[in-house]
Parts: C-alpha cells; sequence; structure tokens
C-alpha cells in the first residue's frame, strides 16, 4: 500500500498510465465501482486527482451511470473506457517511411496472424519506429497483450465494421443490398452498445451468429478475441459514439451551467486543425507536411503578429520573446517594448489587432508531450495581488478549483458562464463572482513562459530521448 505522501508525488500521467494499465487488463473498461475497489485496495488515490486524471477526454470515455452517486465523484455503475489516439499504419511495410502509427501487422494485433516468421508485416513492438511512437502516445508500459486489447476497440481499421446498412429498414437484412454476401457484420448495434429497447422483442440479430464469427476469424482474430468479441465491439461503438460529443467529465456535483457560449472548434485529436495553430511537430523538426501542413509553421511554441493597416495581411513583431515574457506575468496589462506596446487587455498594439498564435493547450494532449501550452489561470484580490488558482496561500474556501480544471472546462466546455462550487466564472468577460457575497473579482488566463533557449533544450533532450 502506497503512503498518500507518495501519491501526492506521483504525476497525473503516472495515474494516468496505472488507470489505463487496468483497464487494458479488464477487457478494455470497468464500471466505477470495480475501478474504485481495485485503486483502494492497490493505491491510496485521491479521489480528486483520478477525477482530473479520468477528466483526459483523449485517453478516457465516461458514460455516466443511473445510480445514485452518494459520495463518490461518478456514480458506481458509470462505464470507463480506455481510449486512444493510437493507430496501426494502414501503408505496405514498404511504402511508408514514417508516420505517427504503428508498422504493425494488423492480423498480429488481432492474436492469430497465420503467417508467423514469414509475415512480410512487422511482428515487433520493440523496433525503432514503434519504441518511437508507443512513447509519444505514451503507452510504453504496456504489455503486448494490453496494448492489443486497447487497439482492437480505438483503431476502426483492425476489425469488420457492424454493418449501417443491415441496422436500418426491414427484412432479414434490413436495407442491406449485399444481403448474406456482406462482409459487415449484421448484428443489432443497439444490442452491442446496451441500450436496445426492443430486448428479446428486436428483429434485428441479439448475438454474433456462426456467420458472423466466420468473418472475424477470416480478420485472424483469435479466439481468445472472439470469446469476449462482445466486450471489445461494445467498447468500440462507445468510444466512436462519444467521440464528437464535447462531455464535460467534471462531475456535476461541483458543477452545473448556464448556456450561450458561442460555439468553438473541439481540441481533440481527430479535430479539423485551428489554422492559428502553432505545428508542434515542426518545432520537434518531425512535421511531414512541410508546405502542405494546416498549421502555422514556427520554431517557438507562440508566436505574437499585428494586423497591418492593409486589413489582411499579419506582421510578425521582430520581439515576439519579450512580448510573450511580459504577456506571461498576469500582472501586465501590456508589454514594456516602447511604441510598439501591446495591449494585453484589448489586444491592440497602436490601434491595429494583435493576436498571439500558440500551440495546442497542453490538457488536450498525453502529459509527455512536448511544448504544447501551458495555460495557468490567476484572479486578483483587493490588493490587485494575482493569485493562481488552487495554490497554496490562496485565501479561498474553496481550494477545489484549480488552474487544471478552469482549462479543461475552458477548453471542451461551449458555455459563456460555469458554476464551480460556490463561483460563477464568465469566460467572455473574464471575471468571476462569488455567489454568496456577489463579490466579482477579475480573472486572467496566461501561458507558462518558455524561453527561446528553453525550447532549444527541450528539443535537444527529446532528440536524444527518441534516439536512445
Ligand atoms: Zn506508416
Ligand atoms: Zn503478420
Ligand atoms: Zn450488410
Ligand atoms: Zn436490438
Ligand atoms: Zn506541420
Amino acid at each position: 500500500m502506497r503512503t498518500l505522501n507518495n501519491i501526492c508525488k506521483m504525476s497525473l500521467r503516472f495515474i494516468t498510465n496505472v488507470l489505463t494499465k487496468l483497464l487494458c487488463q479488464h477487457q478494455g473498461s470497468l464500471d466505477f465501482k470495480n475501478l474504485q475497489k481495485i485503486l483502494q485496495e492497490n493505491y491510496s488515490c485521491l479521489e480528486k486527482v483520478v477525477s482530473d486524471v479520468l477528466s483526459d477526454s483523449s485517453r478516457f470515455v465516461i458514460i455516466e451511470g443511473d445510480e445514485p452517486s452518494g459520495n463518490l465523484i461518478f456514480s458506481p455503475d458509470t462505464l470507463i473506457v480506455a481510449k486512444t489516439s493510437l493507430r496501426v499504419c494502414q501503408s505496405l511495410p514498404d511504402q511508408c517511411e514514417w508516420c505517427e502509427n504503428l508498422h504493425l501487422c494488423r492480423y498480429f494485433v488481432c492474436g492469430d496472424c497465420k503467417n508467423g516468421t514469414k509475415c512480410r508485416f512487422s511482428h515487433n513492438l520493440d523496433s525503432l519506429h514503434n519504441s518511437e511512437v508507443l512513447k509519444r502516445v505514451d503507452v510504453m508500459y504496456l504489455e503486448e497483450e494490453e496494448l492489443f486489447q486497447l487497439l482492437l476497440q480505438n483503431d476502426p481499421y483492425l476489425l469488420p465494421e457492424v454493418c449501417p446498412h443491415y441496422n436500418k429498414g426491414n427484412g432479414d437484412h434490413g436495407s442491406c443490398r449485399f444481403k448474406a454476401a456482406c462482409t459487415n457484420l449484421h448484428i443489432c448495434r443497439h444490442f452491442l452498445q446496451d441500450d436496445c429497447k426492443f430486448r428479446a422483442e428486436c428483429k434485428r440479430a441479439h448475438a454474433f451468429d456462426a456467420k458472423s464469427t466466420k468473418i472475424l476469424s477470416g480478420k485472424s482474430l483469435s479466439s481468445a478475441n472472439i470469446d469476449i468479441i462482445y466486450k471489445i465491439y461494445k467498447n468500440k461503438l462507445l468510444i466512436t459514439h462519444y467521440k464528437d460529443k464535447t462531455v464535460l467529465k467534471i462531475p456535476e456535483k461541483i458543477m452545473s451551467m448556464v448556456k450561450d457560449r458561442p460555439k468553438k472548434t473541439s481540441t481533440n485529436l481527430i479535430s479539423e486543425p485551428d489554422q492559428n495553430e502553432i505545428c508542434l511537430y515542426f518545432i520537434l523538426r518531425r512535421c511531414h507536411f512541410r508546405g502542405n501542413c494546416a498549421r502555422v509553421h514556427h520554431h517557438l511554441p507562440y508566436k505574437w503578429q499585428v494586423l497591418d493597416r492593409d486589413g489582411e495581411t499579419w506582421r510578425d513583431f521582430p520581439n515576439g520573446e519579450d512580448i510573450e515574457r511580459a504577456y506571461c506575468d498576469p500582472a501586465n496589462d501590456k508589454s514594456d517594448s516602447g511604441n510598439q506596446s501591446v495591449d494585453f487587455v484589448s489586444m491592440t498594439c497602436q490601434g491595429l489587432s494583435v493576436r498571439r498564435l500558440s500551440t495546442v493547450s497542453s490538457i488536450t494532449r498525453p502529459p509527455n508531450f512536448i511544448l504544447t501550452t501551458e495555460w495557468h489561470w490567476y484572479w486578483k484580490n483587493e490588493q490587485g495581488v494575482w493569485t493562481e488558482y488552487g495554490q497554496l496561500g490562496d485565501e479561498k474556501d474553496e481550494a477545489t478549483i484549480t488552474s487544471r480544471t478552469l482549462e479543461n472546462v475552458y477548453t471542451n466546455s461551449t458555455e459563456n458562464e460555469i458554476f464551480l462550487s460556490n463561483y460563477k466564472l464568465h469566460f467572455k468577460d473574464m471575471y468571476e463572482q462569488n455567489m454568496r457575497n456577489n463579490v466579482k473579482r477579475t480573472v486572467r488566463r496566461r501561458p507558462r513562459f518558455v524561453s527561446a533557449q528553453e525550447v532549444e533544450n527541450k528539443l535537444k533532450r527529446y532528440i536524444t530521448t527518441i534516439l536512445t
């Protein structure tokens, strides 16, 4: 049993890894009651930390249960599913030199590659390319079997699809025109998702029949995997079903919301890149899109620009690093750069619009991604002193609100204002209001300062780790 002190020192990253491993050992998902039980028996994790970790929507999908949650952060029947952005490369072995995906035989992942040692696709997870890929998405601590479980429920390329046409219309084959010859699975998708309201009365198949099993073994799925195929598909459908929804994973107990913030683009891995986003891979010297990359190529994780008088051309400030240094101190209203001073509140310089391009927020990527932008949230007291949320010395009665919680809500929510504990936070006008005494305070969201030198050092370290 680990002590509370130790667990406090353990990083969120460590707990993310523990949880992923646990889920993969239990066929890819667990309900909160069982997960909680295993955690309590083996670790003394703080509830708050677990809820923070589970709010990482790039790693976990949470399907809220119906049972009363009592004192727990989630109701006991809430289902937690392991998610990953990791995929198997679809190119032939000699046709892809480098990509972000595993160079691995898909049948090997399915558990039963008939070609064995003669297979032209790689069966080697320890190759230089694969180790680098595993390190990047932070799953190198998973055993082979655990990793394959994770891939099977996440990578749509590995398993045959549930036929969407079979699931529409009437007749034995629904509206599928391939009928018995269809290579997709003819099975009720709601049965797989555990939400078929017709139950035994349903006209579609509620079991993997002989035909489905044949299709699956044709894809080299091992018999061990066929035994748990229902669970693999259930997880797979839940992950796909929930990927497009912006689901807030902050327990409702500490939060409820009011609507009206304008929609902004979601920031997950599958979304369209933001044109104002700086390409992480370019900084790491690994962007293979070159001139075709949809993101901005710049050697720093931030870039300050001013709009020309023509109203169209954005010009770089020559002293971007100095402006950034000033911006990172929440107490600064403007940069101290003579007549080129940038007003951070109105985001202007001599009446012209100013913008700050940025790499993605660190909370939208696994913790091992370097050079993402780490945002901190501050509030100002009556003496004009800025304090970061959740820091020691924070005089508030509620220490539960941290920079990370706020950043999570801000990035994942489309709301204009949210309620956290006893506070209302207004994201558009950037203030918080204490709901008990109505006191309003100014709030600022500023990044952690990263110098050009720090970028250089991180890059050197990164290059050494991927080569060793
Ligand atoms: Zn590839
Ligand atoms: Zn193979
Ligand atoms: Zn079909
Ligand atoms: Zn059904
Ligand atoms: Zn790029």
